[in-house]
């Protein structure tokens, strides 16, 4: 079963599922190769942390690697475990565990492990002893965010460990890499000082006899506006969902995977005067008629967005009326209603190639990132995987 809380994977049988969340794998092919162009001669690993942000890591990670990703990124050993027993041989880095995580399975499983201090990179050689092969390890550099990596101050005392465990043979250095804290402001100039002591970290470690395959430091944004920054691979994440990072500098002809669906549960009529929904926050001007959804927070739709939501239903956006709830919220037809039907899918967000809204939208009117809004689908949404080149 997958790690995630998000959405479930689809049963084999029973009658289609009342909301749906269905991610265009052909999509994420093409946002591949519109990373690829971006990032030169540098190889690609897709990040596929949080269940592939919530779009199924194991089916991302398939669909990715044969539009031609090298390798595969994610935080914890469990995440990375998912993919091996999946099946997936392409190289795998696991950035963000406690000292304490299950390094012996890493490393039996031939997982790279991101080594972000001495206490981290002790638990992995003395795992990498009682397993009786060499850990494969990448060191993560903190060069300015300030969050997951080596500090500057602590930088020299992992590289000294390092150097030991290395002569020891317990572990074998495959990467030096770094995240940035600006990405999506490809202009800041803490961009460039992070780029500086990241190279100078490259550099001391070099000096100390180390010999890093590959050093990284570019996320999706980073990919898609600063090619200097590429270095020998890009760690792309949101992007490859079709997500835009830097909305504000250009389309990059990128395709949102995921669509956010759900099928009309009833169609019924309400009087002028009448209010709806908890707290009657909205009275019907006139008699019309309401379509019920059957999605509502508890499936990841913001409480937040109520009356400010639309959906695209019958071929045009209809507008949610009155508070959304915990299972449904109710969307108005107007008094011609003759277009929808019981059973009838309703879009909440997608590509916005047929006119409905998308995941960004959403941020917008929430004043977050998409990267939330996708994340954030859960409750009774199942994910179903599309691919049309395989019909
Ligand atoms: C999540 C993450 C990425 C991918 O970031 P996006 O903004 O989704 O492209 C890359 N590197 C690290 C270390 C991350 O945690």
């Amino acid at each position: 079963m997958a790690i995630s809380a998000g959405v479930t994977d689809p049963q084999p049988s029973g009658p289609a599922p009342q909301v749906e969340a269905v991610i265009d794998l052909d999509a994420v092919s093409h946002n591949v190769g519109v990373l690829r162009a971006h990032a030169g001669d540098a190889a690609v690993m897709v990040v596929v942390k949080a269940d592939g942000y919530n779009h199924g890591a194991v089916e991302v990670s398939r669909a990715a690697l044969a539009a031609g990703a090298r390798e595969l990124g994610v935080t914890t050993v469990a995440e990375a475990i998912e993919l091996r027993a999946a099946g997936i041989t392409a190289p795998v880095l696991c950035w963000l565990n406690t000292p304490d995580a299950d390094y012996p399975a890493a490393i039996a499983a031939d997982i790279e492990i991101g080594v972000p201090s001495v206490q981290h990179l002790r638990a992995v050689a003395a795992a990498a002893a009682g397993v009786g092969r060499p850990a494969t390890v990448s060191i993560k550099v903190d060069t300015g965010l300030n969050r997951n990596g080596a500090s500057p101050l602590e930088y020299p005392a992992l590289l000294d460990e390092l150097v030991a465990a290395t002569r020891a043979g317990t572990v074998r250095l495959r990467a030096i890499f770094s995240h940035l804290a600006h990405a999506d402001q490809p202009h800041s100039p803490v961009i460039d000082r992070q780029r500086d002591r990241f190279t100078a970290a490259v550099d001391a470690a070099k000096q100390r006899g180390l010999a890093p395959e590959l050093v990284h430091l570019a996320n999706s944004a980073a990919t898609l506006t600063r090619p200097d920054l590429a270095f020998d691979l890009v760690r792309p994440g949101i992007a490859v969902y079709g997500l835009n990072p830097v909305p504000e500098l250009g389309d990059f002809g990128l395709r949102p995977a995921m669509s956010l669906q759900t099928r009309v549960a009833l169609v019924k009529r309400v009087a002028a005067g009448e209010g709806v929904s908890y707290g009657h926050e909205w009275i019907a001007p006139r008699d019309t008629v309401v379509a019920l959804l059957p999605i509502g927070y508890a499936d990841g739709v913001p409480r937040a967005l109520g009356g400010r939501l639309q959906v695209l239903l019958g071929g045009v956006r209809r507008p949610n009326v009155g508070r959304i709830c915990m299972d449904q919220l109710v969307v108005d037809l107007g008094p011609e209603h003759d277009e929808v039907a019981v059973g009838d899918t309703a879009v909440l967000f997608g590509s916005g190639a047929a006119g409905e809204p998308r995941a960004q939208d959403w941020a917008d009117l929430l004043s977050t990132i998409h990267y939330e809004v996708v994340t954030g689908v859960r409750g009774r949404a199942v994910r179903r995987h599309r691919d049309d080149q395989a019909g």
